[in-house]
């Protein structure tokens, strides 16, 4: 056996939904739950900072040319241009949680759960999260007025077209009561990291033990 390999495969946990259906406060709740162990993939975005974002934390914000320069090395698991900004996920970090068979917690678009499902297959997991209304959407967005008004119509629309990728998703979650949501995720989370394939060299390390008795 190998002992530098993981005794555990990391998860490789995906949230998307369009822009105000709560993903971002469901993203906070999970990993200011510490027994929960999650990571963030840090994004690098090209969008300009929001006065409520810190660079390093939400985003590492760059520009196009830095961008397309992470593109072109290959240093990005993903990239896609969502709302006219290109975003990407740096691969180097993500590969070092899984390699410590931790998980990673994504907040992604679907463009990019397509990229990481064919790169990182079965280690995958994808929550996609709806609104419960297009009128509560509105209503978030408009109270988060941290974006121009054209922005705001800009991203309802978008969030149509996003909303018809539901059938991507291995898990859905309809976002009505903050809570309850919440406890979904973590329902998911459990059970996934339970999967045998996951766990594979752990077990077997383990039942070789119990049969030794
Ligand atoms: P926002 O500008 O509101 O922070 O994010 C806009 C959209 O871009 C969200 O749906 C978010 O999930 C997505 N996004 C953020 N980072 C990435 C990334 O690294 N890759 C992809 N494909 N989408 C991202």
């Amino acid at each position: 056996m190998d002992l530098s390999l993981p005794l555990r495969r990391g998860v490789v946990l995906i949230l998307s939904s369009p822009s105000g259906a709560g993903k971002t406060t469901l993203t906070r709740m999970l990993l200011q739950d510490r027994a929960l162990d999650l990571t963030l993939s840090i994004s690098v975005t090209t969008r300009a900072r929001r006065s409520s974002e810190v660079d390093g934390i939400h985003y590492r914000f760059i520009n196009e040319r830095q961008f397309a320069a992470m593109r072109d090395a290959g240093d990005l698991l993903e990239w896609a241009e969502v709302h006219g900004n290109f975003y990407g996920t740096p691969r180097g970090p993500v590969e070092d949680i899984l390699a410590q068979g931790r998980d990673c917690l994504f907040d992604i678009d679907y463009q990019g759960t397509r990229q990481v499902r064919e790169k990182m297959g079965a280690d995958t997991v994808t929550v996609f999260i709806l609104p419960p209304s297009m009128k509560e959407l509105r209503a978030r967005l408009e109270r988060r007025a941290e974006d121009a008004k054209e922005a705001i119509e800009r991203r309802l629309e978008n969030a149509r077209k996003e909303i018809a990728r539901w059938k991507d998703y291995d898990y859905v979650i309809v976002n009505d009561d903050l809570q309850r949501s919440f406890d979904d995720l973590i329902a998911i989370l459990r059970a996934e990291r339970q999967r045998r394939p996951r766990r594979e060299r752990e077990i077997e390390r383990f039942v070789e033990k119990l049969l030794s008795e």
